[in-house]
């Protein structure tokens, strides 16, 4: 992708309008930033799609719902956490995704984007297949891309916005600045993590302060994985 270092927020765990959600919003409102909205099908509330709706419009923010997998079960193990992975086969994987995706699709409509991103960013080649069967759009996981293989674009993150997952403590504002300072150049795309519902104070904070250092770099382009998937 030739054009300007592009962004994208990714916001896993997405079940119901919890006031950490709320308040995450409010901030993506505040500073005008779209967010990918990772939903767990399995888990979902009946009344998030309309309150998404009348959220999105009253604060002006863009919201991109996907999938954060069926349930979010573990099927692994307490070493090696994953809902689609080694012991589960190719067609439960796919009859498990399928299920998902008709589940979002039936609530949310047109709003529902088909990007999949596997919980704990734990998957297969059994999950890359059924991803390629079912139509999907985007994968998104952790760490290195898929591109080619597939039909499916990758667009994973490579910062984790605010902790640290073995100790719970949020990244240090400096660090952050810096990961996105040295992985953001013409023609990148960076993503960023976050788990909104494991977010203290001191991490609504440091968002905060990220944003608004974001800000400075007007050369970013804040986006979604729709727009990238339709720019490639
Ligand atoms: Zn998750």
């Amino acid at each position: 992708m030739v054009r300007p270092p592009y962004l994208f927020w990714r916001v896993d765990d997405v079940t119901a309008l919890t006031p950490n959600l709320l308040r995450l919003l409010e901030l993506f409102g505040g500073y005008g930033y779209p967010a990918c909205l990772q939903v767990i099908p399995g888990q979902l509330d009946p009344g998030l799609p309309g309150s998404l709706r009348e959220v999105g419009r009253s604060l002006g923010v863009s919201l991109l719902i996907s999938q954060h997998g069926y349930t979010h079960a573990n099927h692994g193990g307490e070493l090696y956490e994953y809902e689609f992975g080694p012991a589960r086969s190719r067609s439960l994987q796919s009859a498990d995704i399928r299920a998902g995706g008709q589940i979002l699709a039936g609530a949310f409509g047109p709003d529902f984007f088909p990007a999949f991103t596997p919980p704990n960013n734990a998957f297969d080649e059994n999950t890359l297949t059924v991803l390629e069967e079912l139509g999907y759009r985007v994968l998104s996981q952790e760490g290195r891309r898929y591109m080619g293989k597939y039909s499916f674009a990758d667009f994973s993150v490579n910062v984790d916005a605010l902790l640290d997952f073995e100790t719970l403590e949020p990244t240090p504002l400096p660090a952050l600045c810096h990961s996105v300072a040295s992985l953001a150049f013409p023609g990148s795309v960076t993503g960023l993590m976050i788990h909104h519902e494991l977010m203290d104070e001191r991490a609504f904070h440091i968002l905060h302060e990220l944003m608004s250092w974001l800000r400075t770099r007007s050369d970013i382009e804040h986006t979604t994985f729709q727009h990238l998937a339709e720019m490639i």
